[in-house]
């Protein structure tokens, strides 16, 4: 499982210089941590900026603090092997499926 550990507003985040979500490079805007992986071992150790570590406090505090996420784009139109071929293999959406568990999240 994958634990995704935010910290707002922590100390150790004024030494990162970018967003581990979004990607600014505005320093300034960089005030919280993220942890990714198994807890006291993370795989992504990083520094969020406001903004994105506002989302994710938003979505915990708004559907639970266990959580299992998964993240895909629907598909608006079905392609033209899915209509013709039978058998055919699974469709992008499902190959893209993302899964993150948000299990610990500490303010
Ligand atoms: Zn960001």
């Amino acid at each position: 499982m994958t634990v995704v550990r935010l910290q707002r507003h922590a100390p150790e985040a004024y030494n990162a210089t970018k967003c581990a979500v979004c990607g600014t490079t505005d320093a300034k805007q960089v005030t919280d941590h993220i942890q990714v992986g198994q807890p006291g071992t993370p795989i992504h150790d990083e520094g969020v900026c406001e903004k994105c570590g506002a989302v994710i406090d938003h979505v915990v505090d708004k559907y639970g603090r266990d959580l299992t996420m998964m993240v895909e784009d629907a598909q608006h139109e079905a392609s033209e092997k899915e209509i013709t071929i039978p058998g055919a293999q699974p469709h992008k959406a499902a190959r893209d499926l993302n899964t993150v568990s948000v299990a610990t999240l500490s303010m």
